[in-house]
């Protein structure tokens, strides 16, 4: 498979951007040089191109950063009426548009991802986020409780009632698939719930949190209250993860850090909410809507080269839907042209990096060593090895890594089904609960189905549906609590319960 790397033009701001030296870290509303001065480079993962130097920010950047923001906390920012905070918010989604073509460039630029789907789908779905919870600040309210406590003076009465409060300074640490909306969806309910933020992006992926920085400050959010600090996982993370004067760990990423994040948080129990990884199924019933699911459940697996979390990674199909299903799938994959994701011609954009293409091989190699079949797909390619065809593999048993762990690429894997309770078994038989889909005309099995999988968001005959007003997040060890909607929301609050004789 050859894939032609057109040379691409950038548009103006874009080009003005990275001519502008973009890695330095947002601190206290100024941008400045990482205190070691250490820098490492971000690329374009189509062509391998150099696209900007990234700054590496250390445990003393971290400090820097904090302590800003816990200032912040107490300053001007928590002085601002609610109405004043819904109204920032809205501004900084009118900023954004402003400059949604820029955030789209650029996100596909730096992640690979095609500029469709950035254009029409992530940076809009960011912008919302910060629209949607824009209408927050105003709704965040406390309750006056009648008590029934004993040993009341004679004469005096309780008045008792809760505070919602801001949970305070919250470490912000994203991953590198969607890495806009990633960081919209813990900003936007974070600043609407009053509190201030260090944003950690992927190391991969910094460039559009540094662009939104840059908005950020133009909309007037005040110095100290978004900081943004880049820099490596292992290094920056960490110790953002683990600065004392961190009130809550907001994460999205990998199961695995997750887990390091949880017994990091134990030192000072500080918040910590987690959006992990996903291995989702997707059931199709015998009745079902076989091109609706053939097109569905393709896009849920090989949209943004399955580089999503919520990905429909293992498929069930019904015995007698079975073939249909599988040839259905392979032909969508085989039909997606890859290409430069600024290339209009291109439906599919190369994975993040040729480290995770890599990683997407060696699943698929190890697989067809088990016994694995590989109906579609299954090459990497592109000049710098970071293309993934899509890929439809059958014949994978339950106990293989291809069925069990999350490959974060472009591959489904699919099995067929004879009866209901043997397919909910197969689907619930996972570490993970993130999602899952149910394919069929039947309205009542679905949402019989709906209630019995293990996953944090089920959808009926569609997949991948996600939107700032609706709940996600993960059962079992797909993560802890939800973003999005009111629940959202409630992560970024402490509650105060104040009793008052009176
Ligand atoms: P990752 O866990 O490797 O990294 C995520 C972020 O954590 C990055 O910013 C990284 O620099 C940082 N990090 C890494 N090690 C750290 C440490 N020790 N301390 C603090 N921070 C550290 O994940 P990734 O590879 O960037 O992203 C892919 C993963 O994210 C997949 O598992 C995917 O399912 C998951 N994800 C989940 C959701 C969700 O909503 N559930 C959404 C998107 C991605």
């Amino acid at each position: 498979m050859t894939i032609d790397i057109p040379t691409l033009a950038y548009r103006d701001r874009v080009a003005a951007f990275l001519a502008d030296s973009p890695g330095r870290l947002l601190i206290d509303g100024a941008w400045v040089d990482s205190a070691s001065g250490g820098t490492f480079p971000t690329v374009d993962p189509a062509s391998g191109a150099h696209l900007a130097e990234i700054a590496a920010g250390d445990a003393t950047d971290v400090d820097r950063a904090v302590t800003a923001a816990r200032t912040a906390l107490d300053g001007e920012w928590s002085r601002m009426t609610p109405a004043d905070r819904g109204a920032l918010l809205w501004r900084i989604a009118d900023v954004m548009t402003e400059h949604l073509d820029d955030l789209a460039e650029l996100e596909t630029l730096d992640q690979g991802k095609n500029l469709r789907t950035s254009r029409l789908g992530e940076v809009p779905a960011a912008i919302n986020q910060f629209r949607y919870y824009a209408g927050w600040p105003t709704r965040i309210l406390g309750q006056t409780i009648p008590t029934s406590l004993g040993r009341i003076p004679p004469g005096k009465q309780v008045h008792a009632y809760t505070r919602r409060e801001p949970v305070g300074v919250v470490a912000a640490i994203v991953p590198w698939n969607s890495p806009l909306i990633m960081a919209a969806m813990k900003l936007a309910p974070a600043l609407a719930a009053g509190c201030t933020i260090v944003l950690k992006p992927a190391e991969n992926t910094s460039l559009t949190a540094l662009y939104l920085g840059r908005l950020l400050r133009e909309a007037g959010v005040p110095a100290g209250v978004v900081n943004i600090v880049t820099g490596l996982g292992a290094e920056t993370g960490q110790a953002l993860a683990e600065h004392r004067g961190v009130d809550k760990i907001a994460f999205t990423g990998s199961t695995a850090v997750g887990k390091k994040l949880v017994a990091t948080a134990a030192t000072d129990l500080k918040r910590c909410t987690l959006e992990l990884g996903g291995k989702s199924p997707a059931l199709v019933m015998p009745d079902a809507d076989l091109a609706a699911a053939v097109e569905g459940i393709s896009r849920g697996i090989f949209d943004n080269g399955g580089q999503v979390c919520v990905a429909s990674a293992r498929v069930y199909a019904h015995r007698s839907v079975y073939l249909e299903l599988v040839d259905g799938m392979a032909a969508f994959g085989r039909g997606l042209t890859l290409g430069h994701g600024l290339d209009s011609a291109a439906d599919l954009g190369p994975l993040v990096s040729d480290v995770q293409a890599r990683r997407v091989a060696q699943f698929i190699d190890e697989g067809r060593q088990q016994g694995a079949t590989v109906v579609s797909g299954g090459e990497l390619s592109g000049p710098t090895g970071t293309f993934y065809s899509p890929t439809v593999v059958t014949d994978v048993r339950a106990d293989m890594r291809l069925m069990r762990e999350e490959v974060f690429g472009p591959v489904a894997v699919v099995t067929p089904f004879d009866d209901v309770d043997e397919v909910l078994g197969w689907a619930n038989d996972s570490r993970y609960g993130l999602a899952a889909s149910v394919w069929t005309e039947g309205l009542s099995a679905a949402h019989r189905l709906a209630a019995r999988l293990q996953a944090g968001t089920v959808w009926i005959n569609c997949h991948s549906f996600l939107g700032p007003e609706l709940p996600k997040g993960g059962h079992k060890e797909s993560g802890w609590g939800y973003e999005n909607g009111a629940q959202g929301l409630e992560n970024y609050l402490e509650t105060k319960t104040v009793v008052a004789l009176v």
